[in-house]
């Protein structure tokens, strides 16, 4: 029954309580015995009905009270995070309700108890795949993290490969520019240096001279002493012609017994000065044999210093330097000679100068 229909049965009967008094106290009622009597049981009937309205319990419980209990313990259900214990109401599939609004009211609490559970299931499986999608981004993190060490790892063998590949890098161009031998400059290396340092002379107008040796019947050493006694020959000069000279020099080899000394900055006279040095300690070196012998040798020597314009070109200069060696071979070996680029001649020094003279030998017929 609705609640509408309830309090319209109680406000009825709340009206008819005067209608039955006025009622009974009429002579000409049908219930009219005796004025008193009649009364008296009007006034029963009132009070009994009334004492039935009027008692707050009953009617509340009536009314609303059983059903509102119900709903009370429903909400603490739901509250406590029970959905399960829904309310008992008829035609639960039903929309609408048109015997009570608090049935109404308790099929849609239930419907909502209803969204909540499904909602919270949701919500609980969406925790559910996050927690599950966090795991897995931890991994993925860790997995990250682990590529990424090895990535730096990798990265440091890379620099650790580069910086020996750079070393094998520069030992392979000191090697390609170093005689095996004697370890001091092979003829790349001498005419890589040649060209700079001519290059440096024509800007600069720094004096430039360029010494060639050749050693003395050389041949003669390796037929009678062997070929590994020559290799030795040729270290030792190598070592004592490096000695003689300054570091800003190069001593190269640049044939099987024949040497270049480069002398950046030097003029004539400097040039001349650093090849009777090295004349002097080759003749003054006594070269071991392996068999504990020791031998002399002498050098021959050409050499050519430019200090002022007009220069010739690298490829003259080299040459007037060679033509100079070759007359040193010429004149009858062990011999100093100079090639004058202004002159266009060659003139061989001789001793004279250690013996106080002026160095040049006139009797030479190249000078
Ligand atoms: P010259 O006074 O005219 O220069 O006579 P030489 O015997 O020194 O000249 P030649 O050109 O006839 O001989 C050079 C010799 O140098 C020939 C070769 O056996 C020797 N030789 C060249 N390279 C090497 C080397 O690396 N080791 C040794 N042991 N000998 C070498
Ligand atoms: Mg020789
Ligand atoms: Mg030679």
């Amino acid at each position: 029954m609705k609640l509408e229909t309830k309090l319209r049965i109680a406000y009825l009967c709340i009206a008819l309580i005067p209608l039955a008094l006025v009622f009974g106290m009429t002579r000409d009622s049908p219930v009219y015995y005796d004025k008193y009597y009649s009364q008296a049981m009007a006034a029963a009937v009132a009070v009994a009905i009334l004492l039935g309205l009027a008692s707050p319990w009953f009617t509340g419980g009536w009314l609303l009270c059983n059903q509102l209990n119900m709903v009370r313990a429903f909400c603490a259900r739901v509250k406590n995070g029970n959905y399960r214990h829904v309310l008992p109401v008829p035609n639960e599939q039903s929309d609408w309700d048109d015997e009570n609004e608090i049935i109404a009211l308790m099929r849609d609490m239930n419907w909502m108890a209803r969204q909540i559970a499904s909602r919270e299931q949701e919500l609980q499986q969406s925790i559910a795949e996050l927690n599950q999608s966090r795991q897995q981004i931890s991994r993925q993190k860790s997995v990250l993290e682990q590529a990424n060490n090895e990535l730096i790892e990798t990265q440091i063998s890379l620099k650790q490969r580069t910086t020996e590949l750079e070393q094998a890098c520069q030992n392979m161009q000191v090697m390609a520019m170093t005689d095996p031998l004697t370890k001091i400059a092979n003829r790349r290396w001498f005419f890589h240096e040649l060209e700079r340092e001519f290059f440096a002379l024509t800007q600069n107008r720094e004096p430039l001279s360029l010494l060639i040796l050749d050693i003395d019947h050389f041949k003669r050493v390796n037929d009678q002493y062997g070929h590994q006694n020559g290799d030795r020959v040729l270290v030792d000069l190598a070592a004592i012609v490096r000695r003689v000279v300054r570091t800003i020099d190069l001593v190269a080899r640049i044939g099987g017994e024949e040497f270049a000394v480069l002398l950046p900055g030097t003029d004539g006279n400097g040039a001349q000065r650093t090849a009777r040095k090295i004349q002097q300690a080759i003749a003054g070196a006594a070269f071991a044999l392996t068999d504990r012998q020791q031998i002399k040798i002498t050098v021959s020597i050409g050499m050519c210093s430019l200090a002022r314009p007009p220069f010739p070109t690298l490829d003259s200069f080299y040459n007037f330097a060679d033509q100079a060696l070759y007359q040193s071979k010429d004149s009858g070996r062990d011999a100093i000679c100079v090639y004058d680029p202004q002159a266009a001649a060659v003139c061989r020094l001789d001793r004279s100068k250690e013996r106080g003279g002026n160095g040049l030998c006139h009797r030479n017929p190249f000078c």
